[in-house]
């Protein structure tokens, strides 16, 4: 079975229709890249699956059963993760204990925000910082973290809530391009090791192309194409949106 099954999926903004009939699957332990120009309706598909937005059509299935209009807690807790904003982590906390408070907060342990984690979790917030290569930084203030290492750390507090399904969206902005190869390299890790589901969008064709198992795009609100980094570059409607007809991914890559 899916672990995600999008069906029918709409959403208008006035008259704008950010999303059109979206249907796609993301399979367990899949690396699915979604695509599309600027304004295809990317982050409007990903929020409705997180559920910071309604549909106003469609079905959203999380292993069979619907989430569609479900609220985002309740969707995190059913094991939907995602890579938050930078200020989701307490930049004057130190690493493992934005992690611990991750892991606080999966067990649904209480706990005051004003008090120091402790000991509490720290092990396994430790085993987590050491997946994403981050152990040594454990102690050290969030604030002080270089963009890509907070990232890093952010990953790891997404996998402190043991998800199905990771959403990241846009996870690599503002990254160099040596550290977007890295992140998602190390993302990609992940959904091999752990089987973890992740649907991700990517400017950079280059590490699309080089990890994603598979590709869907979308332009104005319609998925036009699917398939794998061959299909997809190939795929007239997909050069066409993107560069007009005649030109090539390997010619333009961001
Ligand atoms: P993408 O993430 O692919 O760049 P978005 O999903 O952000 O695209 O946007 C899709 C379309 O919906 C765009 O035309 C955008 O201007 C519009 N849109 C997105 N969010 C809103 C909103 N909250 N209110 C009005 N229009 C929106
Ligand atoms: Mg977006």
């Amino acid at each position: 079975m899916s672990v995600l099954s999008v069906r029918d999926l709409s959403k208008a903004f006035g008259g704008v229709h950010a999303a059109r009939e979206v249907t796609f699957d993301v399979a367990k332990g899949e690396f699915l890249a979604l695509i599309g120009p600027n304004g295809a309706g990317k982050s409007t598909t990903f929020n409705m699956i997180n559920g910071q937005l309604k549909p106003d059509s469609g079905d959203i299935l999380l292993e069979g059963a619907s989430i569609a209009g479900a609220a985002p807690r309740t969707i995190w807790r059913r094991g939907v993760g995602r890579t938050f904003q930078i200020a989701a982590t307490f930049g004057s906390m130190t690493v493992v204990e934005n992690v611990q408070m991750a892991l606080i907060s999966h067990h649904r342990e209480t706990y005051s925000l004003w008090r120091a984690a402790g000991e509490h979790h720290r092990a396994r917030a430790l085993e987590l910082l050491g997946y994403v290569g981050m152990q040594d930084a454990a102690d050290r203030a969030c604030r002080e973290l270089a963009y890509g290492d907070v990232k890093r750390v952010e990953l790891a507090i997404a996998l402190a809530n043991d998800p199905k399904l990771l959403l990241m969206d846009e996870p690599t902005a503002g990254m160099a391009p040596r550290e977007r190869n890295d992140l998602i390299a190390l993302v990609k890790r992940l959904v091999l090791d752990r089987g973890i589901s992740v649907l991700f969008t990517e400017h950079s064709m280059d590490v699309v192309f080089a990890f994603a198992d598979r590709i869907i795009v979308l332009a104005r609100g319609r998925l036009i194409a699917e398939g794998n980094a061959k299909t997809i570059r190939e795929h007239p409607k997909v050069q066409e949106v993107y560069f007009g007809t005649g030109k090539t991914f390997e010619k333009v890559t961001s």
